[in-house]
């Protein structure tokens, strides 16, 4: 069973088109073989029908070209072959049993299988639906109601059986693989743009959100007129960082104190990079002597980052310019403020909050 999935499932040589359609191809061919063979079986052992037994033997030989095919020729090609091969298979078996039994039912197959199996809609589809159509009408019209050659009335109900089986099988499995495929292809377009809206939010370094995401947060926060302060943090002397320690060092520092800001304010509010070395934090529903007390606890929490660079212990310091954010004024005038502050800390000597 294991090989016979392997040889089904097998990919063609042409590396450029998908294997799908070829798959679903050889499937529905091993299906017309179980059907043939049934019939064969029939026809040889139970209607005793020469004629009817050398039809599908040569079905099934054809078959079997039409499968071995699939592993050299290209998808459309095979699908042609298919499409004409099975049109004969279906006129031959007409014929023989009439339309009682019901073969000409396998007409609306191809006209799915070649809608599936051709991209878009052209000429050659319409010409082909049509050709089938006017078979379908050809049948109708010559063999309803008149008796095949080989047709016997029980025997008729079996291969109805066995043909309605074999036509509710096909159709679920191309519906299936189809199905399949969009839903594969539906999730994995779902999880690449929430990757890529992730991607857009995001800080690639520290992980913390960019400038474009925090403008949004904070729009929505203010659009509910909800009380705010807003920090501006920024890292004191960090050239001599990068300068002393090495650049990589330095981006390792800026993620560790990323880290603790995200942990320290995700209670309350959240923190932005807002610069190369600097951080916007924001106090969702805070004004601003409680944000003052958190941001005291903030700077406490940075000075104690031991931040090693191989023996030697590395300590940093920021600081800080705070503002309660101001309705009155635009939100960049309020981060005007913010840094103002901060401006006036780094004149003072650094290390402190300006509020
Ligand atoms: P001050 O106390 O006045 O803020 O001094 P400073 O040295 O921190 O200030 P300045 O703004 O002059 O320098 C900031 C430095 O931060 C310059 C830049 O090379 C560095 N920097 C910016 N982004 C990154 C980054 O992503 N990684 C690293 N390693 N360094 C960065
Ligand atoms: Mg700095
Ligand atoms: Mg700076």
């Amino acid at each position: 069973m294991g090989k016979l999935l392997d040889l089904i499932n097998k990919d063609t040589k042409h590396k450029n088109e998908s294997k799908r359609m070829t798959v679903i191809i050889r499937q529905m061919v091993l299906i017309f073989m179980c059907v043939s063979l049934f019939n064969l079986v029939l026809d040889a052992f139970f209607i005793k029908s020469v004629q009817g037994s050398i039809l599908w033997a040569v079905m099934l030989v054809v078959d079997g070209i039409t499968f071995y095919l699939s592993y050299i020729a290209p998808k459309l090609i095979i699908l042609t072959i298919f499409v004409f091969q099975k049109a004969l298979w279906i006129t031959a078996a007409v014929v023989l049993f009439g339309w009682e039994g019901g073969f000409q039912f396998f007409l609306i197959l191809l006209v799915i299988m070649y809608s599936f199996g051709e991209a878009g809609y052209n000429r050659k589809k319409v010409l082909l639906d049509f050709c089938l159509f006017a078979m379908f009408i050809v049948f109708l019209i010559f063999f309803k109601g008149n008796p095949g050659k080989i047709s016997i009335e029980h025997v008729d109900k079996s291969i109805q059986v066995v043909n309605a089986l074999a036509f509710v099988i096909m159709v679920s499995i191309i519906s299936f693989s189809f199905s399949k495929e969009s839903q594969h292809m539906e999730d994995k377009l779902i999880s690449y743009n929430n990757q890529l809206r992730k991607q857009a939010s995001v800080d690639a370094l520290t992980g913390l959100y960019n400038r474009r995401s925090t403008m949004e947060i904070v729009n929505d926060i203010v659009l509910q007129r909800r009380v705010m302060s807003i920090c501006i943090g920024d890292i004191d002397f960090f050239k001599k960082i990068n300068d002393s320690y090495g650049h990589d060092f330095g981006d390792t520092v800026l993620v560790s104190i990323s880290d603790a800001l995200k942990k320290e304010t995700e209670e309350y509010g959240f923190v932005a990079r807002w610069g190369g070395e600097e951080f916007l934090i924001v106090f969702a529903d805070l004004n601003g002597d409680d944000a003052y007390i958190k941001l005291s606890h903030i700077r406490d929490t940075v000075k104690d980052l031991k931040l090693n660079h191989g023996k030697e212990e590395v300590r940093v310091k920021m600081t800080y310019g705070l503002t309660e954010y101001d309705y009155s004024k635009s939100f960049e005038d309020n981060i005007k403020d913010a840094d103002e502050k901060l401006y006036l800390g780094k004149q003072n000597g650094r290390d402190m909050i300006v509020y």
